[in-house]
Formats: structure tokens, C-alpha cells, sequence
């Protein structure tokens, strides 16, 4: 069975079936990442795949899933950044409307 080496940051190498990946793509251009679950300590792990990486899980038939963040994100990239003077408005109306 092909075997896959990768990190578990607790467990350090560990060999994986490519049936234990999982392939994340960005859908808004962020990358590519792949996940799995370390069978030695149970813990998730995720690090970026690298295109050849993602070239090779295709060719193995594994086609990433496509994560589109909600349109309120992209709404939210044309607002101003929270300031000090937001919060201490929205502290003075809480403690108005008790
Ligand atoms: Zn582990």
C-alpha cells in the first residue's frame, strides 16, 4: 500500500495512507492544506501541500474540497478595523441601555 510521510508535532514521522488525507483548498486564493488525524495520539494535524503535493493526491484520485468563506467576509474587508473609540462607544451605550 502506498505510504505517505508526514509530522504529527507530537509524534513526530509518521506514515499515512493517502485515504487519511484530506486536501483543504482556499477558495478565496489562500492556499492549499492538507489535514489528517494522527493515529498515534488522535490529535488533528494540518500543514500547507505544496502543488506538487496537491498534483500527486490527484493524480491519486483525491480532489481537494473547497473551502468558500461567507459572503460577510468579503463584506467585512471594506470596513474600517474596530478602534478604541468603537469600543468605548459601544461600552458607554451597554451601560446606558442597563
Ligand atoms: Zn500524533
Amino acid at each position: 500500500m502506498l505510504r505517505i510521510k508526514s509530522r504529527c508535532w507530537r509524534c513526530g514521522e509518521v506514515a499515512l495512507a493517502i485515504e487519511d488525507i484530506i486536501l483543504v483548498e482556499h477558495g478565496d486564493g489562500d492556499g492549499t492544506f492538507y489535514v489528517f488525524t494522527c493515529y498515534g495520539c488522535g490529535d488533528p494535524q494540518a500543514y500547507p501541500a505544496d502543488p506538487r503535493f496537491v498534483d500527486f493526491m490527484r493524480m491519486n484520485g483525491r480532489e481537494p474540497i473547497i473551502l468558500s468563506p461567507p459572503i460577510e467576509c468579503k463584506e467585512a474587508e471594506k470596513n474600517p478595523p474596530l478602534s478604541w473609540d468603537d469600543l468605548l462607544d459601544l461600552h458607554l451605550q451597554l451601560e446606558s441601555d442597563g
